[in-house]
């Protein structure tokens, strides 16, 4: 996420120590705000504690309202690669806040970002820029079905493509099964077409084409999920999934929001060299701000308003803040930058493998490029089953050891965690400081 819907309920254990300026301002937030915060997982929810509120970002380090600094493992969900306040990023945005902040008219900064993404990424011959990924995840499959003229969807258990109301249906049991809605509010009739599958599977796609044939609008999945943790897809799947997709005339959507820009200059295009009908991409794209797109063949994207008569619109769409922000993020983001994030991670999966592996817990660290998330289980893991099996209770000790420490964590055990150019030596010595620790915490954690 991710930002995905968190669950689990608080944890009982001990914290480490007291954070009294969050914890005030998680109380004002809580009068004013459901559960005081304004996308579910930042609640703690899942591993207990107060939410940390964090007061400023500089290159890889927090600083939260009590003072404290942490070495930034969220990133904010993705976006921020090149770490936080980079000069340059922050330098174009004010000089494009100095010229405005929304016209509600295009202008050239869209047409560069719309232009720098089809330069990376082959298969987008046409963009549509949005303001999140939701957002471009719902217009794509709603292009999808406008395009195909069919009404059902394919999408995968542990893939998290935002809230959209069709899209929040978990799987039901058995292999194939049309979705109950996941969350109140999201009727049958919005979740009734949506056919949720186990990830990893094709037979499972197979069968699902078999049994709707011609009713099948698009497959979406996530390029490589990350949102169930990491979970790469196994060689082939994704290809079996544009294939089953072509031979059935389904549109295959790949949903590039978390990889896109983050896990090569193409996005997970770039690694596995799929060639998708349409992507949809957010967080690195925007360089910190909400800025998301979606877009692939130029003969289904010509079904969108005002060129076609595919519905999708947007106040903010294209903003000029947003777009200058985005635009400069990714015109830093050359093959060195991807070199030092990959490196970065890749010592941080060592060190977090080298800690796990002394005090004998059992773990998978699983990577894609450089998305990566440690599982407390020995086995691999392929689908939201396998995620949903580990030992996540110690990762709830793992975590708060962590914290004390100086290190943030996404808090949830089933989230990626993301890194930057800008983790440093003195970040990585943080990070191998506090690993004992928290390798011991998870040791000697026991279920709640
Ligand atoms: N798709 C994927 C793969 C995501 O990870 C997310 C968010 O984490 C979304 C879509 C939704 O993006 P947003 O939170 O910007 O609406």
């Amino acid at each position: 996420m991710s930002e995905t819907p968190s669950s689990g309920a608080p944890s009982a254990a001990p914290y480490p120590y007291e954070a009294p300026v969050s914890q005030a301002l998680f109380d004002r937030a809580a009068a004013v705000t459901p559960g005081g915060v304004n996308s579910p997982v930042r609640a703690f929810r899942a591993v207990g504690g107060t939410p940390r509120f964090m007061v400023s970002g500089k290159g890889a380090w927090l600083t939260d309202a009590d003072g404290r600094e942490y070495v930034d493992l969220v990133c904010s969900w993705g976006p921020m690669i090149l770490g936080h306040s980079h000069p340059e990023v922050i330098a174009a945005v004010q000089d494009a806040v100095a010229r405005g902040t929304s016209f509600g008219t295009p202008g050239e900064g869209e047409v560069a970002l719309a232009e720098e993404i089809v330069a990376r990424v082959a298969p987008v011959e046409q963009v549509r820029l949005v303001s999140s990924g939701t957002e471009a995840t719902m217009s794509a499959i709603r292009l999808a079905r406008g395009f195909t003229g069919r009404s059902k969807v394919i999408k995968f258990a542990g893939c998290y493509h935002g809230h959209v109301d069709a899209l929040l249906a978990a799987a039901g049991s058995g292999l194939a099964t049309f979705a109950l809605p996941d969350t109140p509010g999201v009727t049958g009739a919005q979740a009734g077409d949506t056919i949720v599958l186990p990830y990893n599977d094709l037979e499972a796609v197979q069968e699902a084409f078999h049994r709707h044939p011609g009713e099948i609008a698009c497959v979406i999945t996530e390029a490589s999920p990350g949102n169930m943790g990491v979970v790469p897809p196994l060689p082939g799947f994704n290809q079996g999934l544009k294939d089953a997709c072509a031979t059935n005339g389904a549109l295959y959507i790949s949903d590039e929001v978390m990889t896109g820009f983050r896990t090569s200059r193409s996005g997970w295009f770039g690694i596995d060299g799929v060639v998708p009908d349409l992507l949809t991409f957010g967080k690195v794209m925007g360089g910190g701000f909400p800025a998301a797109a979606f877009g692939g063949r130029a003969d289904v994207m010509a079904h969108l308003a005002p060129a076609g008569p595919v519905y999708q619109a947007g106040t903010l769409s294209g903003n000029p803040v947003a777009t200058a922000a985005g635009l400069a993020q990714l015109r830093l983001l050359d093959d060195a930058a991807y070199t030092r994030v990959n490196a970065v991670s890749e010592q941080i999966q060592a060190l977090v493998s080298e800690a796990l592996g002394k005090e004998g817990v059992a773990h998978t660290v699983q990577s894609a490029s450089n998305m990566f998330s440690v599982f407390f289980t020995d086995r691999p893991v392929r689908t939201y089953e396998d995620a949903r099996t580990q030992e996540s209770y110690r990762f709830t000790a793992f975590f708060h050891a962590l914290l004390a420490n100086g290190v943030y964590l996404p808090p949830s055990a089933f989230e990626s965690w993301f890194v930057s150019t800008a983790h440093d030596e003195r970040a990585l010595q943080t990070i191998a400081d506090a690993l004992p620790a928290a390798a011991r915490a998870a040791a000697e954690a026991t279920p709640a």
